[in-house]
C-alpha cells in the first residue's frame, strides 16, 4: 500500500522525529511504499496569502475559498500545494506525526492543512458533500501524537478533557470531514522526559498500530447518509446511546 508520512518538529533529533523516521522505517520494511513530507525540513510555507494564488489580482479582495476552488480547478495552484496534494491522492493513508503544542499541532502542520486542503480538492460545491462520502473517500489515517502531560489528565475526567475530544478538529473536522477515516490516535503521554524503556515502548506501541494501518476499525463516527442526522446536519433526537453527551454523540457506540 502507499502511505504519506506527514512530520512537524523543528529538531531532527526530537522524539518526533525519531517516531516519524521509526515508522517510515517499519512501513517500508512490512513491504509498503512511504513518501515523506516533513514541514520543517522542507521549510513549509505556513500561511495562507495571496501569493498563494498566482492569478488573483493583488487589489482584489481575497475570498480565499473561492480562489482557492477556482486555482485547484484551474490547476493554477503553487508548485508546493499542488506537489502535497498529488501526494495525498497518491497515498491510501496518511500518518500524521507531531507534538501536541497548545492542544492542538504546530502552527505548521495548521498551515500545511490550510494550504493543502483548498476548496476544489477536499470541500465545497465541487466535489462530493463532506464526510464519509468526502472527496478523500476510501483513505485512512493514523495521528501520532505526544505530549507533556500525563494519561490521566486526558482521561475522560482529566482536567484537560479526554483525548478524543482534544483531538476532534483534526479526527472529525479535518479528516473524517474530508472523507479520510481516522483510526483512534496513537498518543505519548508524558513526553518530556522519557525513560528508554519508556521510549522502546512508545516503538513498539507504534509499530503495532503501524502495522494494524489497513485492518484496525477506524473511529466509527456517524455518516451523514445514514440518517442519524436532520437536514440542518443535527443528529437526530434518540439516536445516541443513553447519557451520551457532547462530542461523543457523533461516534456510534460510544459513551
Ligand atoms: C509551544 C508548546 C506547546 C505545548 N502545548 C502542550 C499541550 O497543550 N499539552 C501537552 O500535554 N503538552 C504540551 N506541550 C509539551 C509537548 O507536547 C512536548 O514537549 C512534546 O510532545 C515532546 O515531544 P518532542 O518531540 O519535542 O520531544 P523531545 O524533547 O525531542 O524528547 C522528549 C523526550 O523523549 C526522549 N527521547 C527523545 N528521543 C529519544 C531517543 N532517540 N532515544 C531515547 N529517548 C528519546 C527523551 O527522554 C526526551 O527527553 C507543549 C510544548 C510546547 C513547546
Amino acid at each position: 500500500m502507499k502511505i504519506l508520512v506527514v512530520s512537524a518538529h523543528p529538531d531532527p533529533r526530537s522524539l518526533n522525529a525519531e517516531l516519524a523516521g521509526f515508522a517510515v522505517d517499519h512501513l517500508r520494511a512490512a513491504g509498503h511504499e512511504v513518501r515523506v513530507s516533513d514541514l520543517y525540513a522542507m521549510k513549509w510555507k505556513a500561511v495562507v496569502d495571496g501569493d498563494d494564488f498566482p492569478d488573483h489580482a493583488g487589489d482584489q479582495r481575497l475570498h480565499v475559498m473561492d480562489v482557492s476552488q477556482d486555482a485547484t480547478l484551474a490547476e493554477r495552484l503553487t508548485a508546493d500545494v499542488a506537489a502535497e496534494q498529488e501526494k495525498i491522492r497518491w497515498a491510501d493513508a496518511l500518518v500524521l506525526q507531531f507534538p501536541m503544542w497548545w492542544f492542538s499541532a504546530p502552527a505548521i502542520l495548521k498551515g500545511w492543512i490550510d494550504r493543502v486542503f483548498t476548496a476544489g480538492f477536499a470541500y465545497g460545491p465541487a466535489v462530493p458533500p463532506p464526510y464519509s462520502e468526502g472527496a478523500l473517500a476510501g483513505k485512512r489515517a493514523l495521528v501520532s501524537v505526544t505530549m507533556g502531560a500525563r494519561e490521566t489528565a486526558f482521561s475522560d475526567r482529566g482536567i484537560h478533557g479526554g483525548l478524543q475530544d482534544v483531538l476532534h478538529p483534526l479526527q472529525h473536522g479535518l479528516l473524517w470531514f474530508t472523507g479520510v477515516a481516522p483510526l483512534e490516535p496513537f498518543a505519548v503521554y508524558g513526553a518530556n522526559a522519557l525513560l528508554d524503556e519508556q521510549f522502546a515502548a512508545a516503538r513498539r506501541e507504534l509499530g503495532v498500530r503501524l502495522d494494524g494501518l489497513f485492518t484496525d476499525e477506524p473511529v466509527p463516527f456517524r455518516t451523514l447518509v445514514g440518517g442519524d442526522y436532520d437536514h440542518e446536519m443535527r443528529l437526530l433526537a434518540g439516536v445516541e446511546e443513553p447519557g451520551t453527551e457532547g462530542l461523543a454523540l457523533h461516534v456510534r457506540g460510544r459513551g
